[in-house]
């Protein structure tokens, strides 16, 4: 285990992470992508019998749609918008001028139709509802995504962009809330497969400003998000690696998805921080994945 060391140093000095200039935005070598891949393939190991239908959305998604999810009334600052030129010839010279002179020269573009998806499960849900009512045993989605969020940090487990894989359930109340049951003892007894410390709690999400403070707080007293931790950058405040989010009928009514009963359908998503858990490995198992134990080499790569 690193203690002594800079965690964030030495992943860019052994190039298991490569420095792009920009915080939270790293290249990721073959070894940190190796491990990536085992985890994801130990997630489809724990949710793959329960036969979810898998889909997988670009990193960016429709800007209508975004705006509708009501995501700028709670999180703001952490969205990023695609913006395009769509000028002249006249436009460019401009759009050149500035950019020679230094000047601030995006003035030249204009939001496009797409956003970049600030989680893996946003785009799902208006493609659900255009399925019609739920049928009785409700819908399962594996999704996997690379997600933004504008949080610059010198933490190297908290990115600008990073992939999110989620298990997405929809359906009535009971079945929704099964499922997070089911997915807090699968995530504590997956992670234990991979020997890292953690712990489980209640949990908000980060809500913009004061009215923000009221919905996290209304979040937690409710018990809607679990995270699972681990220590990785600091000890006294781990990190969230994998969470457990129960949204009752938000999405549902949002949306117009409707149960087979025609009663609003409820959602619950489990999302697993893909880069999160690999730093989390890295930090407890040491920098060459060829060192680690045994259980969880096999556990990664069977
Ligand atoms: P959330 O929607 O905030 O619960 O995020 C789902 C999962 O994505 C979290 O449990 C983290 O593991 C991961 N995650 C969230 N934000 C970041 C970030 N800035 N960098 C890396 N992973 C993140
Ligand atoms: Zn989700």
């Amino acid at each position: 285990m690193c203690t002594e060391c800079d965690f964030r140093t030495e992943l860019f000095k052994r190039r298991i992470l490569v420095d792009t200039g920009i915080d939270g935005l790293p290249a990721r070598s073959g070894m940190f992508e190796s491990v990536i891949t085992g985890f994801d393939n130990l997630i489809t190991s724990f949710g793959g019998g329960d036969h979810p239908e898998v889909m997988r959305f670009p990193p960016a998604m429709n800007r209508a749609r975004f705006e509708k999810s009501g995501y700028m009334k709670s999180f703001p600052q952490l969205a990023g918008t695609i913006h395009a030129f769509n000028g002249t010839d006249k436009g460019h010279a401009t759009l050149l001028d500035k950019l020679m002179g230094g000047e601030d020269w995006t003035d030249q573009q204009e939001a496009t139709d797409v956003v970049l998806a600030p989680a893996a499960c946003y785009p799902l849900y208006p493609t659900v509802a255009e399925l019609g009512p739920l049928p009785d045993e409700g819908r399962l989605y594996d999704l996997q995504s690379y997600c933004f969020r504008r949080e610059p940090s010198k933490d190297p487990a908290r990115m600008q962009m990073f992939r999110m894989r989620e298990y997405v359930r929809i359906g009535t109340p009971d079945q929704v809330t099964d499922f997070r049951q089911t997915w807090l003892d699968r995530g504590r007894e997956l992670m234990s497969k991979l020997a890292v410390p953690f712990d489980v709690d209640v949990a908000n999400d980060p809500f913009f400003g004061r009215a923000g403070r009221m919905l996290a707080n209304n979040q937690r007293d409710q018990r809607l998000k679990f995270e699972l931790l681990v220590p990785i950058e600091s000890t006294e405040k781990p990190t969230a690696c994998l969470s457990f989010n129960y949204h009752q009928d938000h999405f549902g009514t949002l949306w117009g998805i409707r149960t087979a009963k025609d009663e609003v359908a409820h959602t619950a998503c489990v999302g697993f921080g893909m880069e999160r858990v690999a730093l989390a490995l890295f930090k407890h198992h040491g920098f060459d994945t060829r060192e680690w134990p045994a259980p969880v080499r096999k556990a990664l790569w069977g």
